[in-house]
């Protein structure tokens, strides 16, 4: 059921700290934790701690709780400094895009020049 922790997500796993994870922000209703493969001097996962399967499924079910994910967002893009030089919220969404893990996740990436348009 939406929200519900999923046995088999990676994600939710993390949650539960059942996986480790560098965890730089947590609220009530999200996690912040450093990407295992970064892609840029910061790049952070901000995910719900409820599972969605994405961001458009998580904003229909949850709308508060994506606007928590995009605030976390910001307030990792502060922490890590990249807010005044600019930075990027991903949030891939479908195989053919490069979703992977299927529990709604906010890439921030920043420190360096990004490029438009992506890859
Ligand atoms: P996506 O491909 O958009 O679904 O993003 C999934 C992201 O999760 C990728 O950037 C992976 O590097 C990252 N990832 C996978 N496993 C872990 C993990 N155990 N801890 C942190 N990040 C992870
Ligand atoms: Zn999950």
């Amino acid at each position: 059921m939406a929200g519900e922790p999923q046995n088999d997500c990676l994600f939710c796993k993390i949650v539960a700290r059942e996986v480790p994870a560098t965890i730089v922000r947590e609220s009530e209703t999200t996690l912040a934790f450093r990407d295992i493969n970064p892609q840029a001097p910061t790049h952070v996962l901000v995910i719900p701690k409820a599972h969605h399967r994405d961001a458009a499924a998580l904003a229909a079910a949850a709308p508060d709780v994506a606007a928590d994910v995009l605030r976390e967002a910001g307030a990792v893009a502060e922490d890590e400094k990249t807010a005044d030089s600019g930075y990027r919220i991903v949030f891939n969404t479908g195989t053919g895009a490069g979703q992977t893990v299927w529990h709604a996740h906010a890439h921030v990436l920043g420190g360096r020049g990004l490029t438009w348009p992506p890859g």
